[in-house]
C-alpha cells in the first residue's frame, strides 16, 4: 500500500488508502472531458463565484485543513493554517483579476484590424508535491478553472487526505463533477497518464527526475508542459547589509516549512569582511531553536515530511563530511522517534562535495565564505538551479545590479525568496520552466487565438 498518511512526528501509520483502477481512472478523464464541453461555455462571473465560493470554505474550515497538513508532512500548524490563508488569497485573486487578465488584446498589424482571444485548451493534468499541499494546488487549479480548462490533480502519495479534502470543498462550493478531480494513483501512472489523447497539458511541481519523467511524455505527445522543480537559493550577504536582521531572515530563510521549500535559503554566501560576525550570529540563533511537535504552537522546528526525507537528508550531510566538509552546528539525526533532523551548519565545501552541488531539503544550511561581491555571484551562479535567490545589501541599486546577474528566475533583495498570488513563480536551468501565479501564471495553458478583421481594399 504506497498511499497513506504516515505521521512523520512519530512514523506511524494514520490510514492507508486504496489506488484508483484504471478503469476508474479512464472514467474520471472522461468526465472532466465531457464537463470541459460545458465548463468552457460558462461565464466568468459563474466560474469566479465558484472560485471565491472554494476559498471563503477554506477559510471557514481553515483549523481542520491545516491540523490535516501537520497530520501528513509535519508542517508547524501556524505555518499550516497560513499556507490555508495564502492558498484562499490565490484563489480569490484569480476569480477576482482573471476576467481582467483574460480580455482581448488588441493588435495593431499593418493592415486591418487583429486582436487576441484567449481560450481555454481542454483537460489538464496537475502532478503536486506534498511541501504545500494546498498552495501548490491552488497556484495550478485557480487559473486554469478560471480560464474554462477542467483540472485532474495527482496529489503526492504521503497527503492523501489533503488531496481528497481538496476535491470535498469543490464539490460543497457547488463545482460540477469533472472540473476538479482527485486522482488517487502512484507518480509512474500519472506519467503514463500525460498520453491520453483527452489531455491537452500536464504541470508538475516537484523533483527533477518526476519532471524529466512528465516532460519526456508531454514530449512523446506533443502536449504543453509546465516544470516548477527544485531550487538550491544563495543568500548573499554583501558588508554593508544590516547584519542582525540579515541573520534573522537567514534562520526564516532556512527553516521556513522545515527547510523543506523549493525556495528556501539553502547556499549562505558572506563576504570575508562580515563573514565571521555572520556565521557566529547565525549559528547562535539555530542553536536555540526548539525542535519538537508540530502540532504544538511553541515548536519552531517539527520533522521532515517522512523518514526517508530525513534518511536522505542525514545521508547529503554525512556524504559531505566524509569529503572534508566541517560542521559548524548539529550535523545528526536527534534521539528522538519521528522524522527528524537537528538543525545543522556545513562549512568548508568544496566543488564536488554533494551539498555543493545537491538540493538540501530540509534544515541544513551550507555557508560560503568569499572574497568580495564579484565572487559572490560566481558562487551564487555555479549551480545546476536557477530558481530564486536573496542578496543583503542596505545599498538597493547595489542589490539591484547583483540580482541582475544572478541566472535564477527570482531575485530579492533583504528578504529570502518569498511568494504571493500577485509575484510571478519559476525557475530557470534545471528548476524547471514556465510560471506560476500573477498574470503570468493565467498564460501558460490557454490558446491564444489571433482573430484578424480584412477590409476587401487590404492588399495580398
Ligand atoms: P517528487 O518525488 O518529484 O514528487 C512530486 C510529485 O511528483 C508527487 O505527486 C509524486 O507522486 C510525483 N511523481 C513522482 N515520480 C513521478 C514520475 N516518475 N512521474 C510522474 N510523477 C511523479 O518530489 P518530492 O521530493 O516529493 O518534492 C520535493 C521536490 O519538489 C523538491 O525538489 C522541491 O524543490 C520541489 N518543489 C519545487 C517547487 C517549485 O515551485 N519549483 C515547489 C515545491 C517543491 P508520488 O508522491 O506518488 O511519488
Amino acid at each position: 500500500m504506497s498511499i497513506q498518511t504516515i505521521n512523520p512526528a512519530t512514523n506511524k501509520v494514520v490510514k492507508s488508502f486504496e489506488e484508483m483502477t484504471d478503469k476508474a481512472v479512464h472514467e474520471a478523464v472522461g468526465q472532466a472531458d465531457k464537463t470541459f464541453g460545458s465548463w468552457r461555455k460558462t461565464s466568468y462571473e459563474e466560474r469566479a463565484a465558484l472560485l471565491h465560493k472554494v476559498a471563503e470554505l477554506m477559510r471557514k474550515k481553515k483549523t481542520e485543513l491545516a491540523k490535516m497538513i501537520t497530520l501528513e508532512m509535519g508542517k508547524l500548524i501556524a505555518q499550516a493554517e497560513g499556507e490555508i490563508d495564502l492558498s484562499a488569497d490565490i484563489i480569490d485573486y484569480y476569480a477576482t483579476n482573471g476576467a481582467k487578465f483574460l480580455e482581448d488584446k488588441q493588435l495593431s498589424p499593418k493592415f486591418g484590424k487583429a486582436f487576441i482571444r484567449y481560450s481555454p485548451i481542454g483537460v489538464l493534468l496537475g502532478v503536486e508535491p506534498w511541501n504545500f499541499p494546498w498552495y501548490q494546488v491552488a497556484r495550478f487549479a485557480a487559473p486554469n478553472i478560471m480560464i474554462g480548462n477542467t483540472v485532474l490533480v495527482k496529489h503526492a502519495s504521503i497527503v492523501p487526505q489533503c488531496g481528497i479534502a481538496i476535491e470535498e470543498i469543490f464539490k460543497e462550493a457547488g463545482a460540477p463533477e469533472g472540473v476538479y478531480t482527485n486522482l488517487l494513483i502512484s507518480g509512474k501512472r500519472a506519467s503514463e497518464l500525460v498520453s491520453d489523447e483527452r489531455i491537452k497539458g500536464v504541470s508538475l511541481t516537484g523533483s527533477e527526475e518526476a519532471g524529466a519523467s512528465i516532460a519526456t511524455a508531454a514530449g512523446k505527445s506533443l502536449k504543453k508542459s509546465v516544470l516548477e522543480l527544485g531550487g538550491s537559493d544563495a543568500f548573499i550577504i554583501l558588508e554593508d547589509a544590516d547584519i542582525d536582521k540579515t541573520v534573522e531572515w537567514a534562520v526564516v530563510g532556512r527553516l521556513n516549512n522545515n527547510g523543506e521549500c523549493c525556495v528556501a535559503s539553502k547556499r549562505f554566501i558572506a563576504v570575508e569582511s562580515i563573514a565571521d560576525e555572520f556565521l557566529k550570529k547565525f549559528t547562535e540563533k539555530l542553536s536555540k531553536i526548539k525542535v519538537g511537535d508540530p502540532m504544538d504552537k511553541d515548536t519552531q522546528l517539527g520533522p521532515l515530511s517522512s523518514e526517508a526525507a530525513a534518511v536522505q537528508l542525514a545521508d547529503q550531510v554525512q556524504r559531505t563530511v566524509d569529503a572534508g566538509a566541517k560542521v559548524a552546528l548539529g550535523g545528526k539525526r536527534p534521539d528522538r522517534e519521528g522524522a527528524f533532523m537537528s538543525p545543522t551548519i556545513l562549512t568548508d565545501i568544496k566543488p564536488g562535495m554533494a551539498a555543493y552541488h545537491e538540493e538540501l531539503f530540509g534544515p541544513v544550511a551550507s555557508f560560503y565564505r568569499v572574497k568580495d561581491e564579484a565572487a559572490a555571484i560566481v558562487l551564487a551562479n555555479d549551480s545546476p538551479f536557477g530558481l530564486g535567490g536573496s542578496v543583503f545589501t542596505q545599498d538597493i541599486e547595489r542589490g539591484k545590479r547583483v540580482a541582475d546577474q544572478i541566472d535564477t528566475g527570482m531575485v530579492f533583495i533583504n528578504h529570502p525568496t518569498w511568494t504571493q498570488s500577485d509575484l510571478p513563480f519559476g525557475g530557470t536551468k534545471r528548476s524547471g520552466y514556465g510560471r506560476e501565479l500573477s498574470e503570468l501564471g493565467i498564460d501558460e495553458f490557454v490558446n491564444k487565438k489571433l482573430i484578424r478583421i480584412s477590409e476587401l481594399s487590404d492588399p495580398f
